[in-house]
């Protein structure tokens, strides 16, 4: 990320105590020059002047303690130890260390008065702290005149070497250029950079630590602020870099009436909007950057199709790529189902696609004879090539950067042409918020859903009353209908998640005994994912236990009933989701949220939104209000945009002054825009390629 800065900082190795291996290790972290060590921020702090007695340590708890060494033993056979027992007259606790030399045990004798830092845990004699960091008292002056700051680290760094060089990056500070005209900085009260760094870096004891963890301190303000700027900038460069590109103009033909005529429904108003904005994107000679929204179950594949029928009019290629490998065949299945009976062929391409058939695949792409290929983000890598790329269409946006978006536009007719990108999500984005997370996107809403859906019943039911809802499901399959039952886990890892699913799966098909049980799940061979989605959709299949994997996307119109386990864990734009796999038929469908109990005041009024509203742009501004900043656009855990300091839900309100902001460094200070765009997206040397 910070490649393009260091070419004209000063490098790490000019500061004192960085050799070659330590500059290495710093490379780890995207550190390459002064400048990127003085943006790697803290991201947490410990308040070391408040010394606690041991008495009233905890475990699991960081500690301050100031104490007197009183014994010390080095045990263990095959894992040997060495233990400091420290007392403070209120208490003892003990020092565990698993390196040592005669260093340390010279450094920790007897009758040594310490300040210790660390984690507490509890040991086999009492409190303990593995390795903590620790200050003889005598040593130098005591008292901590910061707060001590935690950083982004990676193996084999310490924070104490972080800080050590923190330290020295701060006396080259006055060397970082403050870009940000002084007067917008004042208009916010912001401190200027230099102050800003200074601060975040070692924060005065009298700082408010809440402030800091929200990031709504003015120094860090101060940086999103800039940040925000740059990343602008960023994407308005891209924008303009891509209209000055030359695409193939698209126009539909007599195949797509023909598709739409073989519907067996017509497109609702809003779809035919977005299908003329689209076409008329499609007629320039100009790349089409278009992001369309619409809420889950709007109908946005048939839109999707409707493009890529413009591009095989115009005899060039298609590309369709979605985030899961399942939501990719669901795509396919499709795409298929409506594509073949025109004659025309649909190819696969995901990472777990392998030998003879990769090749087959990869050589029809690449000699022009497959028009259409439908996969995941496999698509873009490297091997492939296209013979005539003329439009890709991305589903479930919100899942890829900008950089991907780079990295496809690679795989154009090299040279000659740009493909057209139609980018689709259900992740309502406020407006403000999509002009700043796409700038360089234009933007259609599809603000209708089919009619005939019957709003989905919602109702959340403790986990005690699993046997009700067990019966419901009988009673619902009994009916000929089919039910999902969700089994969520949070911060697992999908090993975990499969695990819990397949538990839940023969468990329920014992509760269930007649009904025709099936079990899907992201640790699957796709042969047998693929071959229980089919037997489900074709209904043979009555209940469908799975884990999150058919969040987005899956489409079976007869599934009526869902159960979410653990719905209290969830996000409630994720439960959304999950909740718009059923009610896409004419049946009232309905969605159980199972919670175990008992739910937090916070937890029932969550729930009671989705009770409540079937509405997806409601819910996320819910869930906004509710759960604060960070996670409607699903970006914090994805990284997607890849924003160090700046939050677009959190600084939201910073937006509109720093769309003002980057008009205004791009008339008078164009130098000062490109410096920022370097220093916080590094990519501008990139876009400079494309
Ligand atoms: P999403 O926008 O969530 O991707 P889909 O494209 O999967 O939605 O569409 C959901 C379902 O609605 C599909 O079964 C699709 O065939 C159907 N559908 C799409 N458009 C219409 C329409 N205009 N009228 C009725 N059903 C439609
Ligand atoms: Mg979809």
């Amino acid at each position: 990320m910070s490649g393009a800065a260091s070419q004209n900082g000063m490098p790490l190795t000019a500061l004192k105590g960085v050799g070659p291996r330590l500059a290495e290790r710093l490379a780890k972290l995207g550190l390459h020059c002064v400048e990127d060590l003085l943006f790697h921020l803290p991201t947490r702090y410990q308040d070391r002047t408040r010394v606690v007695p041991i008495a009233s340590l905890a475990a699991g708890e960081p500690a301050v303690v100031e104490a007197e060494v009183v014994g010390m033993e080095t045990v263990g056979r095959t894992r040997r130890s060495f233990l400091v027992r420290v007392s403070d007259g209120s208490g003892t606790l003990c020092l565990r260390f698993f390196h040592f030399g005669p260093q340390l045990q010279a450094a920790l004798k007897t009758g040594t008065r310490l300040r210790i830092f660390g984690e507490v845990r509890p040991g086999l004699s009492g409190l303990e702290i593995i390795h903590p960091e620790y200050r003889a008292l005598d040593e130098e002056d005591s008292g901590e005149t910061a707060l001590t700051p935690f950083y982004p680290s990676t193996e084999g760094l310490h924070q104490i070497s972080l800080r050590k060089l923190t330290d020295e990056a701060l006396k080259r500070l006055p060397l970082v250029p403050d870009w940000l005209p002084a007067d917008i900085a004042a208009a916010h009260g912001f401190p200027d950079l230099h102050g800003a760094l200074r601060l975040l870096h070692r924060p005065p004891p009298d700082v408010r630590l809440e402030q800091l963890a929200d990031g709504q301190h003015p120094a860090q303000q101060r940086l999103a602020f800039e940040e925000l700027i740059a990343h602008q900038l960023a994407l308005r460069e891209l924008r303009l870099r891509l209209q000055r590109q030359r695409a193939q103009p698209l126009a539909a033909d007599g195949l797509r009436q023909r598709f739409l005529a073989a519907l067996p429904f017509p497109l609702t108003a809003a779809q035919q909007r977005v299908i003329t904005e689209i076409d008329a994107d499609l007629a320039q000679p100009k790349p089409m950057l278009r992001l369309v929204q619409g809420d889950v179950g709007s109908g946005k594949t048939v839109v999707a199709a409707a493009a890529v029928l413009a591009a095989l009019a115009s005899g060039a290629q298609a590309a369709v790529m979605a985030p899961t490998e399942l939501l990719a065949e669901q795509h396919l299945r499709s795409f298929t189902h409506w594509l073949q009976p025109l004659g025309i062929r649909v190819e696969w391409l995901t990472g777990r696609l392998k030998g003879k058939a990769r090749e087959a695949t990869l050589a029809a792409l690449a000699d022009g004879s497959a028009p259409l290929v439908v996969g995941t983000h496999a698509l873009f890598q490297d091997e492939v090539s296209f013979a005539d790329l003329a439009l890709v269409v991305i589903d479930e946006q919100h899942r890829f950067g900008v950089h991907q978006r780079l990295r496809l536009r690679e795989k154009g007719r090299a040279g000659e042409h740009c493909p057209h990108q139609l980018i689709m999500t259900a992740t309502p984005i406020p407006r403000t918020l999509a002009m700043s997370a796409y700038a360089d996107l234009d933007t259609s809403v599809i603000d209708e859903l089919p009619p005939g859906r019957t709003p989905v019943q919602t109702v959340a039911i403790s986990d005690a009353r699993r046997a009700e809802v067990i019966e419901r499901v009988r009673a619902a399959c009994a009916a000929g209908r089919q039910a999902y039952w969700v089994c969520t886990l949070i911060d697992e890892s999908e090993q975990l998640a499969a695990q819990a699913a397949t538990d839940t799966a023969a468990a329920l098909t014992e509760a269930l005994a007649g009904l025709r049980v099936g079990l899907v799940h992201g640790r699957l061979r796709p042969a047998d994912k693929e071959a229980v989605m089919a037997a489900f959709k074709a209904g043979e299949l009555d209940l469908l236990v799975a884990t999150t994997v058919i969040e987005v996307g899956v489409d079976v119109p007869n599934a009526s009933l869902m159960i979410i386990e653990n719905a209290e864990r969830l996000g409630l734009a994720q439960l959304h989701q999950l909740r718009g796999r059923v009610g896409r038929g004419a049946t009232a469908s309905s969605c159980v949220l199972l919670y175990h109990p008992p739910l937090s005041e916070q937890g029932r009024a969550r729930l009671a939104v989705l009770r409540e509203s079937c509405d997806g742009f409601e819910i996320a501004r819910r869930d906004l209000e509710l759960r604060g900043p960070g996670e409607v656009l699903g970006t914090r855990q994805t990284g997607a945009l890849a924003l160090r300091v700046a939050d677009l839900i959190r600084d939201e309100n910073l937006l509109p002054a720093v769309q003002q902001a980057a008009d205004r460094l791009l008339r008078e200070a164009p130098q000062a825009a490109q410096a920022l765009q370097r220093r916080w997206t590094g990519a501008s040397e990139r876009f400079g390629e494309v």
